[in-house]
């Protein structure tokens, strides 16, 4: 069976869920070998393990894990024309997008970004012009090279080996021309990751600057909180939280938007998402066009009323 390499996303061995859930896409099509770049392997080899990696690359070299994305791409295109994978699938976040697009100028490959579904013949599923229209597509030169968007797969355990071997690529002084000179972890939240999250719960204009509402509701449900662009304009909320076409892009099983008009440009960052919902206190709000279900009311009276609602169904 074809190997099918998996980059692996993690901070310090903590793997991002993203990465189990192209280990269970990878699973369709070939072997998933998993390469894992930087430090903390022993805290990533269980998580590897039990999603079904049966190989694992390890990079440890600090030519690759001090710089930016350049070295990265350069090993794995040297794993590729080892081990003539079947695809290379990434995470598709800023990162993942750029070692994707040097990775498939390196090998002449076709390269496909932001799939949110991924098939067994390799069809990639695309949702394109803010979501107006959806994609299929496939490569057909090359090795597939693959982004893929957080939540496309339900991640399925599958033990497998996640045998290690160390692999030490050759790096260029060209792509050592960059070097990380400083990390600093995210402030901590508690909450999880606005790109990860299976549940966000969003806020706009219509919040007024007080965010307490949206983030009790997030916290009942164990959601990630999201911003619209006037929220944060406004500086109300940290630009990391904002969704839409200059923020991030969510596709989590709940989208939840309180106070926000649905202006196209925010659309753009959710309505992939599998279930959306709206409160808004105009009836004739567009976001309600494209809602499974609209709540027409003020979230200042709507939201406690869920919060609590949810607080006494958890006993
Ligand atoms: P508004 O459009 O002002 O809507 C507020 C809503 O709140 C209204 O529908 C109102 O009925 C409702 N409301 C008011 N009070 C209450 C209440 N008490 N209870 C319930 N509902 C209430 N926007 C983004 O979000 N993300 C982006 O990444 C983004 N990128 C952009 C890029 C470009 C190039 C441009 C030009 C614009 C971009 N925008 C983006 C801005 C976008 O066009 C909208 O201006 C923005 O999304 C509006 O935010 P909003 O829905 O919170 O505010």
């Amino acid at each position: 069976m074809s190997e099918v390499l998996v980059l692996v996303d993690h901070v310090d061995g903590a793997v991002r869920k993203t990465t189990t859930e192209l280990l269970t896409i990878a699973r369709q099509f070939g072997e998933p070998s998993a390469v894992f770049v930087g430090s903390g392997f022993d805290a990533a080899k269980d998580t590897l393990a039990e999603f079904g990696a049966a190989k694992v690359y390890r990079i440890e070299s600090a030519d690759v894990s001090d710089h930016l994305v350049a070295p990265t791409a350069e090993a794995l295109a040297q794993l590729v024309e080892r081990t003539s994978p079947a695809a290379v699938l990434i995470a598709s976040n800023a990162e993942g997008k750029e070692i994707a697009a040097r990775l498939s100028i390196k090998t002449g490959s076709g390269l496909i970004t932001d799939a949110v579904a991924v098939a067994a013949d390799l069809t990639t599923t695309q949702s394109v012009f803010a979501g107006s229209y959806t994609v299929q597509a496939k490569v057909t030169t090359g090795t597939p090279i693959i982004t893929v968007k957080p939540n496309s797969a339900t991640p399925e355990a599958a033990p497998a080996a996640a045998a290690d071997e160390a692999f030490e690529p050759t790096i260029s002084d060209a792509a050592r021309a960059a070097k990380i000179t400083e990390r600093k972890p995210r402030e901590k939240t508690g909450r999880p990751d606005l790109t990860e999250a299976a549940i966000v719960v969003s806020g706009g204009r219509g919040t007024n600057g007080d965010f307490g509402p949206v983030e009790a509701f997030a916290d009942a449900l164990g959601a990630a909180v999201g911003a619209s662009r006037a929220a944060v304009d406004a500086g109300w909320y940290p630009h990391a939280n904002q969704v839409g076409q200059t923020g991030k892009t969510v596709s989590p099983q709940l989208y939840v938007a309180n106070g926000i008009s649905g202006a196209i440009q925010h659309r753009a960052g959710m309505q992939t998402s599998k279930t959306i919902v709206a409160v808004n206190k105009d009836e004739e709000a567009p976001i309600f066009e494209l809602v499974d279900f609209g709540v027409v009311g003020d979230l200042f009276t709507v939201l406690p009323q869920a919060t609590e609602a949810i607080e006494k169904s958890k006993g």
